[in-house]
């Protein structure tokens, strides 16, 4: 008797775990999709350029530079996502405060320091 209730037990335990196994295989199996739609969006031409793009943004340093006030005779020059040097830029608000700049927007500030 004692053997017979042991070992229905033990067949409904077997049985428990067959079912949420099932069950982590199910849902697994419905998720692959998912899983393999996103690779293969990341491996697509498209986004793998986005990525990259956003990349060599981060790389550099955004110019800050407030062209429109700073030299707004040459607006056209800046390079947005290239400063290279850090300039001095005098605010009311904040005082000095130290300004990424690209190249092109640098030398137009120093232009207009001379000029006066
Ligand atoms: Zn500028
Ligand atoms: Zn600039």
């Amino acid at each position: 008797m004692a053997d017979g209730r042991d070992s229905d037990l033990a067949d409904a335990l077997a049985e428990v775990g067959r079912r949420v196994g099932q069950a982590v295989t199910d849902v697994l199996e419905r998720l692959r999709p998912a899983y393999e739609a996103i690779a293969d969006v990341a491996n697509r031409a498209e986004v793998k350029a986005v990525l990259s793009a956003a990349e060599q943004v981060l790389r550099h340093r955004p110019c800050l530079c407030l062209c429109w006030r700073a030299h707004p005779a040459d607006r056209g020059i800046c390079e947005p996502f290239d400063a290279v040097i850090t300039g001095q830029y005098s605010s009311d608000v904040l005082g000095d405060i130290d300004v990424p700049l690209c190249a092109p927007c640098a030398a137009a500030w120093a232009a207009r320091r001379f000029a006066g």
